[in-house]
């Protein structure tokens, strides 16, 4: 037993040198590259990851290593060498600026796009922190959870700031959200994400949720959070100053009628093996809340079926509901990362054929592009030929959803952008529309 409760600390570039694991475990080389990569990717781990995790025996390979730590791959060879060159030569911080953000430039052409375009107008106003692309759910982004207790090496939507404002912001910010909610009556669930939203203290949590709970809202039912705290800091729920405050709040949306489903990004199964994970995944559940469990399905990490197999168990022994196996988009680092899709699905089906029917309620391999979830449902030979099944689990258009549909077989795919329809069809179906989704 731990006899004293541990304590959150950040281990960043500014600092990782000084923590002893690291200064024992990683080569030279290996610190160098942290060093150059994570000038230009986000780097932070903490104590719970380094102590607990990581596996220092076997590294470069070991899958919390590669998910927490930036690898050499990461970049580009000539892109790490103009880092490096930059930072051995002492370049100014303008100059690496500079380099740093030219890179991160090519590396990430799409997600502000994407987060812009599904911003709902309401009232005359442009909802920010609001983002509604399916009809049934709103994704909202609280302004004080747009930072996580580490970052994993294939995110790109690391903190641009950390907010100053107090409460009364949040209040305000969820008001909104609330009223949005009210006047769209066909939501039916919110989703809190960020960054992650358990980094906010309970009392901030509540002023966001406050809103949604001193009435029910008749539209709204289920209330969603989207985190990886349960892999990155189980202590938020066991010995963190607020742990027992959250817990009382999570009840507080169950009591008030609403169900609670935490959506828990876990990557692998070892983040399911802690004493602290297990004891933390206890306590939510208690509260009356449902945990969910969702991936991307990721190379160096958790590209092999025993690897989801394993965490799929793991996971239904703990009460935890497997939900959704991500693909990995093939832009920038991601090419260290990424997985073809016709890969993905013989990973999916490879697990999902050595598991009991209770972890089968995983829905994937699952692109999210910008006509929607997009399922890869498999290969399938017609007469000489192989085609590529898919459908939309879920789509911006509703008419779409649930509807199959064939792709030109393409072993080397990664993303929707790659495949072409099957047939001879110029288009796929949902390129020939032009259906927008009215918001109100
Ligand atoms: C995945 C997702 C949702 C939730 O979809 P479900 O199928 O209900 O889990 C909502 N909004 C966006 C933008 C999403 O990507
Ligand atoms: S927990 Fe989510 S938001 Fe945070 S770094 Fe990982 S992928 Fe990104």
């Amino acid at each position: 037993m731990l006899h004293q409760p541990p304590k959150y600390k950040a281990i960043t570039l500014a600092n990782f040198k000084k923590n002893e694991l690291i200064e024992r475990n990683l080569t030279p080389a290996q610190k160098h590259h942290v060093e150059v990569v994570g000038q230009v990717l986000p780097f932070k781990v903490n104590n719970y990851v380094l102590d607990e995790l990581i596996d220092w025996s076997d590294l470069p390979h070991d899958p919390i290593f590669q998910l927490t730590f930036p690898q050499k791959g990461m970049l580009a060879p000539q892109d790490f060498q103009s880092v490096a060159q930059a930072l051995k030569s002492g370049a100014s911080k303008t100059e690496l600026n500079h380099l740093v953000n030219a890179i991160r430039h090519n590396l990430n052409p799409h997600p502000a796009g994407q987060l812009e375009h599904n911003v709902p107008v309401f009232k005359n106003t442009r909802l920010k922190g609001i983002q509604h692309k399916y009809r049934e759910t709103v994704l909202f982004f609280p302004n004080q959870s747009q930072t996580c207790h580490a970052y994993c090496t294939f995110c790109f939507r690391w903190p641009q700031f950390v907010g100053m404002d107090g409460l009364k912001f949040a209040m305000q910010e969820s008001r909104t959200l609330a009223d949005y909610i009210r006047a769209n009556s066909k939501v039916s669930d919110v989703l809190f994400t960020g960054g992650d939203p358990m980094i906010m203290r309970a009392s901030r949590m509540e002023a966001y949720l406050e809103p949604l709970l001193t009435q029910k809202i008749p539209n709204l039912r289920s209330i969603r959070i989207g985190s990886k705290v349960l892999g990155y800091w189980p202590y938020k729920f066991l010995t963190d100053p607020d742990a027992d405050e959250m817990l009382r709040l999570f009840e507080r949306v169950v009591k008030q009628g609403y169900h609670l489903s935490f959506m828990a990004h876990f990557n692998h199964v070892r983040e399911l093996e802690t004493p602290a994970v297990e004891k933390a995944i206890r306590r939510i559940r208690n509260t009356g809340a449902v945990i969910r469990t969702q991936s991307p399905i990721m190379r160096h990490i958790n590209d092999h079926p025993h690897a989801w197999r394993d965490m799929w168990r793991k996971q239904v022994s703990l009460g935890c509901i497997p939900y959704y196996m991500f693909i990995a988009r093939d832009t920038g680092a991601q090419s260290y990362f990424a997985v073809p899709l016709e890969r993905c699905h013989r990973i999916y089906r490879e697990a999902y054929q050595q598991v009991s029917g209770l972890a089968r309620t995983v829905r994937g391999p699952s692109m999210s592009a910008g006509p929607g979830k997009i399922q890869i449902l498999g290969t399938v030979q017609i007469g000489n030929e192989n085609y590529l099944n898919l459908r939309f689990i879920q789509s911006r258009n509703p008419e779409w959803v649930g509807k199959p549909f064939f792709a030109s077989y393409d072993a080397e795919a990664f993303w929707l952008d790659d495949l072409t329809p099957a047939f001879n069809q110029e288009h796929f179906f949902f390129e020939e529309s032009n259906h927008v989704l009215g918001m109100n």
